[in-house]
C-alpha cells in the first residue's frame, strides 16, 4: 500500500475507524476488558424481577414431575426428550423438527420487529451474567471505576482477598448451575444418585459436573460478552435480521462520531444541549 493511500486511510480513521473492529478489541486485536457500570433505573429493576422469575423456574423445574416423568428432559446421550411430560423418541423427530422450524421462523420475525429483546430479557447467558455474576462482582469489587482501579493496581492484601473471594463464589455458583443444568439432561433422580452415592460408582457423572462447572466458571469469570460476539449463532445472525425499523438500543454513529473530548460538565446545561445537537447534525 502506498504512503499516499495509507495517509488517506489515516484521515478516514477519524470518522470511520469505529467500523474496523468491535469495541471489545483494540487495534492489535487484544481484548479490551469491559468495565460495565452498575445500571439503575425502572427498566433495570423490572429486568431484575423478571430474572428472579427465570432463576426460580430454572431451579424448580427439574423437581417437577408429571405421571412420574420429569417435566423437561433433554437426554442427548440416550436420544430421549421429554417436553411438558410427553416423551419424544428419535422416530418422533419429524414433529420435533417441524416445531424447531416454526420456532426459528418465529425468532426471525420476532428479531426483525423487536431487535435484541430476547438477548436483554430472556437469554440465559445475559440473565446469569448480568443478574447474578455481575451483581456478585459489584458486591465484592464495587462499581466499574473501582474495578478498574483494583485491576490496574498492585497486588495488595485487599486486592488478593477480593479476587479470591470473587473467584471462589463464582466457582461455587457455577458448580450449582452445572448440577441443575445436568439435571435437565439426565433427570433429577440420576443427579441425586451422583450426589449421594460413592464417586467411584458415578465417575462419568462426577467428571461431567466438574467439566460443566469449569465451563460455566470460565464463561462468566473471563469469556463474558465474547459469547455473544464470537460464539452465539443468534448473535451472529442478528446483523442480517435487523433493519432500520427494528426496535433497537444501539450505538448511533451519526450522533457519536467523531468522538470528541467535550468537557460537558463545565458547560451550562443549555450549551450542552446545543453542542449535542450541533455535533449530531
Ligand atoms: S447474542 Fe446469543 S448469547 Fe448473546 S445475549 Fe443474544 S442470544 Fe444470548
Amino acid at each position: 500500500m502506498s504512503e499516499e493511500i495509507r495517509n488517506v486511510d489515516h484521515t478516514e480513521e477519524t470518522t470511520e475507524s469505529f467500523r474496523d473492529r468491535i469495541a471489545t478489541v483494540d487495534e492489535k486485536v487484544k481484548r479490551n476488558w469491559v468495565y460495565a457500570h452498575k445500571p439503575k433505573g425502572r427498566f433495570y429493576n423490572i429486568r431484575s424481577v423478571v430474572s428472579w422469575g427465570f432463576f426460580a423456574l430454572f431451579f424448580i423445574l427439574p423437581f417437577i414431575k408429571i405421571n412420574g416423568r420429569p417435566l423437561f428432559l433433554f437426554n442427548i446421550p440416550e436420544a430421549k426428550f421429554i417436553i411438558f411430560g410427553k416423551i419424544f423418541w428419535p422416530q418422533d423427530f419429524v414433529i420435533f423438527g417441524l416445531t424447531m422450524v416454526i420456532f426459528i421462523v418465529f425468532i426471525v420475525l420476532f428479531t426483525a420487529a423487536f431487535g435484541r429483546l430476547f438477548c436483554g430479557w430472556v437469554c440465559p447467558q445475559t440473565i446469569f451474567m448480568e443478574m447474578l455474576f455481575r451483581k456478585v462482582e459489584y458486591l465484592i469489587e464495587g462499581d466499574a471505576p473501582k474495578q478498574k482501579i483494583l485491576n490496574n493496581g498492585p497486588w495488595t492484601t485487599s486486592k488478593t482477598t477480593k479476587k479470591i473471594i470473587k473467584h471462589v463464589v463464582f466457582y461455587l455458583l457455577s458448580f450449582i448451575i452445572a448440577n441443575f443444568f445436568l439435571s435437565y439432561i439426565i433427570g433429577m433422580d440420576e443427579l441425586k444418585k451422583i450426589i449421594t452415592e460413592p464417586v467411584s460408582q458415578h465417575v462419568v457423572g462426577f467428571v461431567t459436573i466438574l467439566i460443566f462447572s469449569f465451563v460455566f466458571y470460565a464463561v462468566y469469570a473471563f469469556f463474558r460478552e465474547q459469547a455473544c460476539t464470537v460464539v452465539c449463532p443468534y448473535g451472529r445472525l442478528q446483523s442480517v435480521l435487523l433493519d432500520p425499523n427494528s426496535m433497537l438500543v444501539a450505538y448511533d454513529y451519526k450522533r457519536g462520531e467523531p468522538v470528541e473530548n467535550i468537557k460537558r460538565t463545565k458547560l451550562p446545561k443549555l450549551l450542552q444541549v446545543i453542542v449535542l445537537i450541533v455535533s449530531s447534525v
